[in-house]
């Protein structure tokens, strides 16, 4: 045999041992995944993962082999761990899908769970949708998007045209800047409680998810040490959600110049979220009013405004102009980040809906303010409800949610939503963001029905524990 041959035969034999080795892995994490889930334990466990990581980090020097490709072989190795655990979390999609069971049923629900403004879009929708037919709209197109809408769109957020690639909704924006910008192995901070897509197009793409667990008791404000710590050579992008998705708040301004100048200095995409600009405590004309917890003493200042040549910002009609189902929102980032995102966009689908960012165009020209108006009224109803409940939870800053617990111990959020459902309500349960299974989210929905649905959820709560 040949030499090559030889080493060629090696190699055989070590890949398939390595298979058998991963499939011995596998059913050791699974039976593991049992344990956890009996014992009511979350799926990652960064402390002992963390343990793992240093001694392979003491193994490399030791056997002399590259740090960066073990560590990556050792992320896929997690997320494999995460993907045979993955649980049966309740999260507020799969309590939607619940309550629409019921309601086929004939059921009536109060959808207290959904991430979704219950009002129309703006009158210039209607009108754009009438005419879009004859403006003859409706042909293939750049994968970055019609001209006219990435020229408003550039000049409502004060940057160029080549800074915009509209997409068919910020989730899919947010799924193409973590799939082309990122390798398998790489790592993203995902600050938690967090919206749960952030974690699943990581874990999709085979990028490893550190998460930052922040609390209620700090105001849901990471520390830059947190963030610190959990950097290394293979960390490649921190995901910021302000205002936050459940939480609500927005960062102090001079811990997220902090967490951008963390960034910078090693040298990470910070992907951002801004969907919830728009619903702002004090948007729309109010006043600002100050608390002392973190309220509105803090404006909401945009990733954009830092000039961050990593940075990529998520935006969406959805929420500011109530078009969920239209589908549309963009990002916006520096051209060579846009160019990239757009290949995988145009593979993947061609070109946004013509007619849909004709409509987004003219829809752009309506004054939303009103609506981030009746967010925030919302929110102070609710956050009265809450508290005449006695309900714990920090004054949202913005968004369109509260993120609470109760003051009852070992409550267990995931079995009262399902107790909730029973009784006609919908509510988040908080393990779907995080570990936060002793805490639900609350969508701020039409006042009377968000007054039935408290006063229900309040005698469910009171039956359960008292
Ligand atoms: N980001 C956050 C934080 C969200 O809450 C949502 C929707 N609930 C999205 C993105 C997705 O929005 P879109 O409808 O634009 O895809």
């Amino acid at each position: 045999m040949s030499d090559i041959e030889e080493h060629r035969k090696k190699i055989e034999e070590i890949t398939l041992e390595m298979i058998k080795l991963l499939k011995t892995r596998t059913n050791i994490a699974k039976q593991i995944g049992d344990a956890k889930a009996s014992l009511g334990m979350t799926v990652t466990d960064e402390e002992r993962e963390d343990a793992l990581r240093n001694q392979v980090t003491k193994l490399c020097k030791e056997i002399d082999l590259d740090q960066s490709t073990a560590l990556k072989f050792l992320n896929f190795l997690f997320n494999e761990s995460v993907k045979v655990q993955s649980d049966n979390k309740q999260t507020h999609l799969s309590v939607f899908l619940k309550a629409k069971a019921l309601e086929e049923e004939g059921k009536k629900i109060i959808h207290l769970e959904v991430g979704e403004p219950d009002f129309q879009p703006p009158k210039e929708v209607k009108t754009a949708l009438e005419e879009v037919y004859d403006k003859g709209y409706g042909k293939y197109g750049s994968p970055k998007g019609i001209t006219e809408l990435r020229k408003a769109l550039a000049s409502r957020e004060n940057c160029s045209e080549e800074n915009i690639m509209v997409c068919p909704g910020a989730r899919f924006a947010v799924y193409l800047a973590i799939t082309t910008l990122l390798n398998p192995g790489d790592e993203i901070i995902v600050i938690e409680p967090a919206w749960p897509a952030y974690k699943d197009c990581a874990l999709n793409a085979g990028i490893k998810v550190r998460t930052i667990k922040t609390t209620l008791e700090t105001s849901w404000k990471p520390s830059v040490e947190q963030i610190n710590n959990a950097i290394n050579e293979n960390t490649k992008m921190i995901i910021l959600n302000y205002p936050n998705n459940p939480a609500g708040n927005i960062l102090p301004e001079e811990l997220q110049d902090n967490i951008i100048q963390v960034a910078r200095e090693h040298d990470l995409y910070v992907l951002s979220d801004e969907i919830y600009s728009e619903y702002r405590l004090g948007a729309g004309g109010r006043p600002h009013r100050p608390d002392d917890t973190g309220g509105f003493e803090y404006p909401c200042k945009s990733i954009l405004e830092y000039n961050y040549q990593k940075s990529i910002i998520t935006k969406s009609f959805s929420k500011s102009h109530a078009m969920t189902g239209f589908r549309i929102g963009y990002v916006i980032a520096n051209p060579v980040i846009i160019n990239k995102m757009s290949k995988l966009q145009a593979l993947s689908l061609t070109n946004v809906s013509e007619p849909i960012q004709y409509v987004a165009l003219q829809a752009l020209k309506a004054d939303t303010s009103e609506n981030s108006q009746i967010i925030s009224s919302r929110l102070e109803t609710l956050c009265a409800f809450a508290e005449d409940i006695g309900l714990e939870f920090l004054e949202p800053n913005g968004a369109m949610y509260l993120f609470a617990k109760t003051k009852y111990k070992n409550f267990d959020a995931t079995r009262f939503s399902e107790k909730l459902l029973e009784h006609g309500v919908a509510i988040a349960p908080g393990e779907g963001f995080g570990d936060y299974k002793e805490f639900f989210r609350i969508t701020a929905i039409d006042e009377t029905k968000l007054k039935e649905g408290m006063t229900i959820l309040d005698t469910v709560l009171k039956e359960s524990y008292e």
